[in-house]
């Protein structure tokens, strides 16, 4: 039996950059993932922001503020040659309504001279208004623009690491759920429905089943992380006013739980509001409740006037590997050849590839980052997409919608 250099065990956003990372730098690899489709997980319901976090410091989270930071710098070259990534780089205002709001923007800004960003600004109720002309400004008293933020097609821009996998020569396990571990010398034993898989390094890229799969690698020890997912809801309405639609995405300033329901534009040209963020022991449940269509339907009718004349399209949910701790749960134990990426809960998209490149730059000697390929054209083939000659279904709602026209 083959023995590989590495398993990653998740086929998500962050398992794939791995996997296609590891590849790229000389090792055999093998990523598995339970579900029959890739990227069905926390990776097919965000908002596909591609964010620049430019607020985030090392004392709120130490690794995920590196890694924010190392994506600022790398991602606008990841996404430079990918044509068939929409992506648009629309900026993002946060409103503040009163005194104490007020002064919750000036920290963020301080917070961005402290990052050195200097993309980021006050602007004029007047300049908000030549931005926005949906917006009611009734009641906001200060804006601030942060320019480096992308809205892009969160689907394709993550088959860039599946399809990375693919032309590197990793081998892709669908329908392969990794339900043991066990090691004898340096070599993992790994039990998965499709039989025993054996590699020297295992990387547990599980996403919501992340502390579970910890659990396999250690069944002694407690993992020192549980996941409790963060439901976050999402509302897509129907054409309505191009004149009075939002423009660029719309935030209320952000809090230590959640960075705020959102309004923005789709790649689509569709106006999405969300997500929520509700804390829930299900790591399956992704509904959308009655009661947060009413309350985020309020909410974007009283920004934008203008959506008042729209319907509901669709409504779609995500949940975040949300845990106990702020940062995300990443350790490396070359040991045991045991390395955890877990808990990466809302910035998990803009940092895949930054994150990559941080696992290989500590596991691998001399190691030098690799380019994502080029995505090709998509095909569509009935429901599916082809790139190559396989077919992939797209998991987002938000990249259907923009690929096919519908959910
Ligand atoms: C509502 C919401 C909004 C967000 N917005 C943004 C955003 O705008 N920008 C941004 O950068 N990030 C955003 N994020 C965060 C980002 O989507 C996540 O950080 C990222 O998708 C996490 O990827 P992952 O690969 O760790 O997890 P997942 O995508 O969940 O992948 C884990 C995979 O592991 C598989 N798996 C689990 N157990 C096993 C097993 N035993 N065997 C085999 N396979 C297994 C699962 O099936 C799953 O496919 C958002 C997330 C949510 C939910």
């Amino acid at each position: 039996m083959a023995v590989y250099d590495a398993i990653v065990v998740g086929g998500g956003v962050v398992g794939a950059a791995i996997a296609r990372e590891l590849q790229s730098s000389g090792l055999q690899v093998v990523l598995c993932e339970k579900e029959k489709e890739w990227l069905t997980g926390a990776s097919s319901g965000n908002t596909g922001h591609l964010g620049s976090n430019f607020y985030y410091t090392r004392s709120r989270a130490p690794l995920e503020a590196e890694m924010t930071a190392k994506a600022r710098e790398i991602n606008p070259s990841w996404l430079a040659g990918q044509y068939n990534v929409p992506a648009r780089k629309d900026g993002l205002i946060y409103l503040a309504r009163g005194e104490e709001e007020e002064k919750a923007l000036d920290e963020l800004l301080s917070l961005a001279e402290e990052n050195r960003i200097r993309t980021v600004r006050r602007i004029s109720i007047l300049e908000l208004k030549e931005l926005e002309p949906g917006l009611d400004c009734e009641g906001v008293s200060s804006a601030i623009l942060s320019e480096e933020e992308y809205i892009v097609d969160p689907w394709l821009l993550s088959m860039t690491h599946i399809y990375g996998c693919e032309v590197s020569g990793v081998d892709m396990k669908l329908d392969c759920e990794v339900q043991g571990a066990e090691k004898t010398g340096d070599v993992w034993a790994i039990q998965t429905n499709q039989g025993i898989i054996k590699g020297k390094l295992v990387f547990n890229c599980g996403g919501n089943y992340g502390d579970l799969v910890e659990k396999l690698g250690n069944p002694q020890s407690v993992p020192n992380f549980t996941i409790k997912p963060g439901k976050g809801e999402y509302l897509i309405l129907s054409e309505d006013n191009p004149e009075q639609r939002v423009r660029r995405p719309i935030l209320p300033v952000p809090t230590k739980q959640t960075a705020g329901v959102y309004i923005f534009k789709s790649i689509s040209g569709h106006t999405v509001v969300g997500p929520t963020n509700i804390r829930q022991e299900s790591r399956t449940d992704r509904s959308v409740s009655q009661d947060s269509i009413k309350i985020m339907m309020d909410h974007v009718q009283s920004l934008y006037p203008g959506t008042k004349v729209a319907s509901l399209l669709g409504t779609y949910a995500g949940l975040r590997p949300a845990t106990e701790h702020q940062d995300y749960m990443v350790s490396i134990d070359l040991t045991r050849g045991w390395i955890t990426l877990g808990g990466i809960r809302s910035t998990g998209l803009t940092c895949s590839l930054a994150l990559s490149q941080y696992i290989c730059s500590q596991i691998i000697p001399g190691y030098s980052p690799s380019l994502v390929p080029l995505l090709p054209s998509p095909v569509l083939t009935g429901n599916r997409v082809r790139f190559g000659d396989k077919d992939y279904l797209p998991t987002h709602p938000l990249s259907s919608l923009n690929l096919f026209g519908y959910m």
